[in-house]
């Protein structure tokens, strides 16, 4: 298709390989007037690579603000030929594709209700093919990094070569201080899957708040991120979708100066960030495990406590032996040592005890 084959984004190719690459812009196009707002105040910072503005708005229930549609992408167009700034646009449908590259749309995202559906992405991947189109992918909504993993493939099969992923947490069922839960240790994995995509954190959608962003952002840039996606609004308050977690680009300016990005110049540098990278990911993995461990010890005080209701003996050596067994056979396939997997399980058992005893 002739709008497709000219898409040939060298630029945006470079854009996404840029060590602290920043993508901006407001949660949904909602006027022209609104985004060559917010776009000139965001190009004024200088700090910003690609502007980012949803056309089409995937909502969780029917009847809210789904998106101007195709109209915003004119006003895109503008925006970037006023502020020389790069777009990005979420494409969900082989037409939303279509329309983004005839408007010159630079990068296209896919949005994390869509990186769910391998239907769907085969369906985008076949209207990307024969494109030069730079895509991110956002994780799947829910914490199954098999599907994040399918969707890159995917793209790969078609040619498609320029893939950033972009980690904006996950579903989880309760209340948790996140929107979206960032469990660490997924996108920590998919960095080890694919070292050369670049891996850019959302905070705003992790949190869902404006307060929590800059941990977030910062947190991730420790983890040696390679770059940040944040939401901006000239008038956050006014906001159709998102308004809780939108922030205005002066704000969103003073967020980036606090941030501190590593060096990565001298080779000595670079030794020292990937071993700090590599120790906060051990600090991360032990605090979810630390979670986890007390997770379990919840479930134990409740075991505890019906135990205690039908006057049941706290131990009951069948069952450890079967937690046990299960343990090691699980602790052999992950290639942990018997001996390890033994202590472990028995410094928990004695834990829960503990816990048991005192109801
Ligand atoms: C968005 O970026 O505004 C959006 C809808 O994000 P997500 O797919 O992460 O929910
Ligand atoms: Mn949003």
């Amino acid at each position: 298709m002739e709008t497709k084959s000219k898409n040939i984004n060298t630029e945006a190719h470079n854009l996404i390989y840029k060590k602290g690459l920043i993508i901006a812009g407001p949660c949904s196009v909602e006027s022209e007037q609104q985004l060559l707002h917010t776009a000139s105040e965001l190009a004024s910072l200088k700090k910003i690579d690609i502007l980012r503005a949803g056309i089409w708005k995937p909502r969780t229930n029917p009847g809210g603000f789904e998106g101007v549609g195709t109209k915003g992408l004119s006003w895109l167009l503008k925006a970037k030929q006023l502020t020389g700034l790069k777009t990005a646009v979420e494409v969900a449908t082989a037409k939303h594709v279509e329309d983004a590259l005839s408007f010159d749309v630079d990068v296209l995202w896919i949005g994390a209700r869509t990186t769910v559906n391998p239907f769907s992405i085969q369906q985008l991947a076949d209207a990307l093919k024969g494109t030069k189109t730079t895509v991110l992918i956002k994780n799947p909504v829910n914490p199954d990094s098999k599907l994040w993993v399918g969707a890159i493939e995917r793209l790969q099969k078609v040619g498609i070569t320029d893939i950033g992923l972009i980690h904006r947490g996950f579903t989880s069922y309760g209340n948790t201080e996140y929107r979206n839960v960032p469990m660490w240790q997924i996108p920590i994995e998919m960095k080890r899957l694919f070292p050369n995509l670049p891996l850019i954190s959302d905070p705003s959608h992790i949190c869902g708040n404006r307060t929590g962003l800059y941990a977030v952002a910062q947190k991730s840039v420790d983890l040696d991120y390679d770059g940040l996606m944040i939401e901006s609004h000239f008038d956050p308050d006014s906001a159709l979708t998102d308004k809780n977690q939108q922030i205005t680009p002066n704000e969103l300016g003073n967020l980036l100066d606090k941030i501190i990005w590593k060096k990565t110049s001298s080779s000595e540098g670079e030794f020292t960030n990937k071993l700090e990278s590599l120790r906060e990911q051990i600090n991360y993995l032990d605090e979810e495990l630390i979670s986890l461990i007390s997770n379990r010890m919840k479930v134990a005080k409740e075991i505890g406590n019906i135990k205690k209701q039908s006057k049941v003996t706290i131990l009951q050596a069948a069952r450890y032996n079967e937690i046990i067994e299960r343990a090691l056979q699980k602790a052999k396939q992950v290639e942990l040592s018997e001996e390890f997997m033994k202590t472990y399980m028995e410094a928990i058992h004695i834990e829960s005890i503990r816990i048991q005893n005192a109801i």
